[in-house]
């Protein structure tokens, strides 16, 4: 097990988050799941976010940092997050949030997170769709340090080497738990985009010497693509962790055929996932990430890729705010 007590870290999280059987959609889909409950990482209404924060936060403390910012789509859930925990430490927020094309619009701008951002105090600086968000943000940092202020840029999703450390402390988490309740799993799935979440959970399994696959079902690209934006950050967090990058190959497991038309664009399988999960087990789920993941799971169910001989645990990534910029898609 790697010491953890070397990387900085403010603590900002709910944990351990509840790992907790599913019966009702078990029974459904003929399969044994279970669910890790990291939408309860307890910041802003919880996520994936808050255990990467917990990392990237205590970098921009070290850094001297009195204003955060980040990037994302208008309905970014990190980017909610990343207002909450700029509040709750005292750091000015200025997010840099792009619009995404073929998404809703009746509540798209003003609710969801949004709304929420806006509650939190940040400085939302709205860019149209196709604009390069990460050169206007290069920009705007220019711009705060010229005017004497102490900027500190987080990643998209917060996923770099230091945010990944969030997910090796989660793999860490599901693996004492795992022994504590006496179960076995047999396969991770989870929803992936920027791909800390996958790659830091990887690097953590693989660390404490464990061979449970994690499945990442892309949001936004195909297989290969995704495959290789994670397989550069395990390699990197790896790295970071003093291990050998070379215990990434083989680790990389991507399924591209979920995430529709795009980004922030639901499929039929999403709406159907984030109903089902709604109706038998009373968990709620979002239209972006964790109803495409769940989309996935259900399919792969369905299909018999997994079977009721395996243990399955769905990595619930939090998102459930963003369902309120989904109500025409929704209702
Ligand atoms: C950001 C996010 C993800 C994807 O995590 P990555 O680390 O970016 O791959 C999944 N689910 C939800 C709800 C998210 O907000």
């Amino acid at each position: 097990m790697i010491d953890f007590d070397t990387f900085p870290r403010m603590v900002i999280s709910h944990g351990p988050t509840p790992l907790e059987a599913m019966p009702r959609l078990s029974q459904a889909l003929g399969c044994n799941l279970f669910i890790k409950r990291d939408d309860c990482t307890g910041l802003a209404g919880g996520g994936n976010k808050t255990r990467k924060l917990e990392y990237l936060l205590a970098a921009a403390r070290d850094a001297g940092a009195d204003t955060l910012i980040t990037i994302g789509g208008l309905q970014s859930n990190h980017a909610r997050q990343t207002a909450a925990a700029a509040a709750k430490f005292g750091f000015a927020c200025e997010l840099v949030l792009e619009d995404v094309e073929g998404t809703p619009k009746q509540d798209y701008y003003n609710n969801g997170n949004i709304l929420l951002d806006k509650l939190f105090g940040a400085t939302i600086h709205a860019v149209a769709e196709g604009v390069d968000s990460v050169a206007f943000a290069d920009q705007l940092m220019a711009r705060l340090i010229d005017a004497g202020k102490k900027p500190y840029l987080i990643p998209v999703g917060g996923s770099n080497e230091v945010g990944s450390l969030g997910y090796v402390r989660c793999a860490n988490e599901i693996l004492a738990q795992i022994v504590e309740q006496g179960i076995t799993v047999d396969q991770i799935v989870l929803a992936s985009g920027s791909a800390g979440t996958q790659a830091g959970l990887l690097a953590g399994l693989i660390a404490a010497g464990a061979d449970i696959p994690v499945l990442g079902i892309a949001v936004s690209r195909d297989t290969q693509a995704q495959q290789a934006l994670v397989q550069a950050l395990l390699e990197k967090t790896l790295q970071h962790m003093g291990l050998d990058p070379a215990l990434a190959n083989g680790r990389v497991i991507a399924d591209g055929g979920y995430y529709g038309a795009g980004y922030g664009i639901t499929t039929p399988a999403t709406i159907e996932a984030v109903k089902m999960s709604a109706e038998q087990e009373g968990v709620l789920l979002d239209p972006v990430y964790t109803g495409k993941g769940m989309a996935g799971l259900i399919d792969k169910c369905r299909t018999g890729a997994f079977s009721a001989k395996q243990n399955v645990l769905f990595l619930h990534t939090g998102g459930s705010q963003g369902l309120f910029a989904y109500r025409e898609v929704l209702s």
